[in-house]
């Protein structure tokens, strides 16, 4: 049996980030990380369409909390310990500086994943961290002196175990039969598909700031929106789609969602409608776009309020004057359905928090057995914030294993 200090199961983010640490917190310890595929890291290497979008720049742990569906509490201390500040510098310090997009999301400046992979392998590589490939982790057992870890063709042993797993169904079952509780998977950050005749012909259309409430739930978020040939998206809706990853997966992904497109109540939007028909009277609904609207969606929302093109403003009677308001303001659709958003997108589920210490990531069943990154009940919306769940954990879990 081959035997070592420290095993990590996982050759993802989480993985490679804690090994790192450790190794270089402290070179005496013999470090291997044991991966299932041929290659590690290629989540990483397709994150952010390739760019890899590694962290956000949001400084004040109690604000970036907030973009944790699941792992807003029990990660403002882990915050405290290891920020997005820490990450940049990380980074910086191994020749990889980073740069902020305009909406915070961080990439590296090289504007590639493989910056971020390349550091990884030479750092790991530095420090003598030995990287198993094709090691399908089959089995865990504790032992008097650690953990017996199995795979289909060899045996080994450490004293301290960390657990990177990412989003993996089979080795959640194996976890349930450590001892520790998995919440249910289910997807999180997908887009809503809408067949709906109001956004079928204006694909491309973004509107820059709508409220979106799911009907009957008080599920409700705010953000730009964005018609697809499928429906919507956009962080408006993928931000409903994580903080509501297990109510709408409980309604199996048919609900319905009202829209104010313009964030106004329904009440003031009628009255600016009374006081256009009176200023624009002789020109034409259709083509006097308000309410900073995207020409083609105004066009949309005014043929689905029982008017024509030609239809102008001193016509409109009381009804339609409301059937506009309310397109604008609590427009209902249906929703049918999920597609999977193609930058980024995660799982929803793994350990119970409850199990984890979340001082050094240590689980709260196992001694010397931690965790880190998406193999925990933890993710978060798009924008960085996965990634940074991965190297905060992993931090944290490193400095306890190094001791
Ligand atoms: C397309 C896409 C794009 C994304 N883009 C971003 C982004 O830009 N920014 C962001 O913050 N997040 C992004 N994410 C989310 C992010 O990739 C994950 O949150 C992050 O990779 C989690 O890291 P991890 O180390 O926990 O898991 P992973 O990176 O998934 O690594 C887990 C590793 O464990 C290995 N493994 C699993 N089971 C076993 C076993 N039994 N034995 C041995 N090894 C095993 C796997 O092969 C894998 O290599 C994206 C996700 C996807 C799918």
């Amino acid at each position: 049996m081959k035997q070592y200090d420290v095993i990590i199961v996982g050759g993802g983010a989480a993985g490679f980030f804690a090994a790192i640490n450790i190794a270089e917190q402290n070179p005496e310890l013999k470090v291997t990380i044991l991966e299932k595929a041929k290659e590690g890291l290629q989540k990483v290497k397709i994150s952010g369409g390739g760019r890899c979008n590694v962290t956000h720049a949001e400084f004040i742990p109690q604000e970036l909390i907030k973009n944790y569906p699941r792992g807003e509490k029990e990660l403002l201390g882990p915050f405290h310990q290891f920020m997005t500040g820490d990450t940049i510098e990380w980074f910086e310090k191994r020749g990889v500086p980073l740069k902020i997009e305009d909406d915070g999301r961080m990439f590296p400046e090289s504007n590639t994943s493989q910056t971020i992979i390349d550091c990884f392998l030479s750092e790991a590589k530095k420090y003598q961290v030995e990287v198993l490939y094709s090691q399908n982790v089959l089995d865990i057992q504790p032992t008097d002196e650690g953990f017996e870890v199995k795979t289909k063709e060899e045996s080994y042993s450490c004293k301290k175990l960390l657990l990177a797993t990412g989003s993996s169904v089979k080795f959640w079952k194996l976890l349930e039969n450590l001892g520790h509780t998995i919440s249910q998977p289910v997807p999180s950050l997908f887009t809503f598909n809408i067949n709906d005749k109001r956004i079928k012909d204006i694909p491309g259309v973004v509107a820059s700031h709508v409220e979106v409430t799911v009907l009957g739930t008080n599920l409700y978020s705010e953000g730009p929106l964005l018609i697809t040939h499928w429906g919507m998206s956009a962080p408006s809706i993928l931000k409903l789609s994580a903080f509501g990853a297990v109510e709408l997966a409980k309604l199996d992904y048919k609900f319905q969602i009202e829209i104010n497109f313009i964030r106004l109540s329904f009440e003031d939007c009628l009255d600016e409608l009374k006081v256009l028909k009176q200023d624009l009277a002789k020109k034409t609904v259709f083509k006097s776009t308000q309410f900073d609207l995207p020409k083609r969606l105004w066009h949309q929302m005014v043929l689905a309020s029982n008017m024509g093109e030609q239809t102008r403003w001193a016509d409109l009677n009381k009804q339609q004057l409301e059937v506009l308001a309310g397109q604008l303001t609590k427009g209902v659709f249906n929703v049918d359905g999920k597609s999977t958003f193609k930058d980024e997108f995660v799982t929803a589920g793994g350990v119970d928090l409850k199990e984890i210490n979340f001082k050094t990531f240590e689980s709260r069943i196992h001694k010397n057995l931690f965790f880190a990154g998406e193999v925990l009940n933890i993710d978060a919306v798009t924008g960085g914030f996965n990634f940074q769940n991965a190297w905060t954990g992993a931090y944290i879990a490193s400095k306890a294993i190094a001791k």
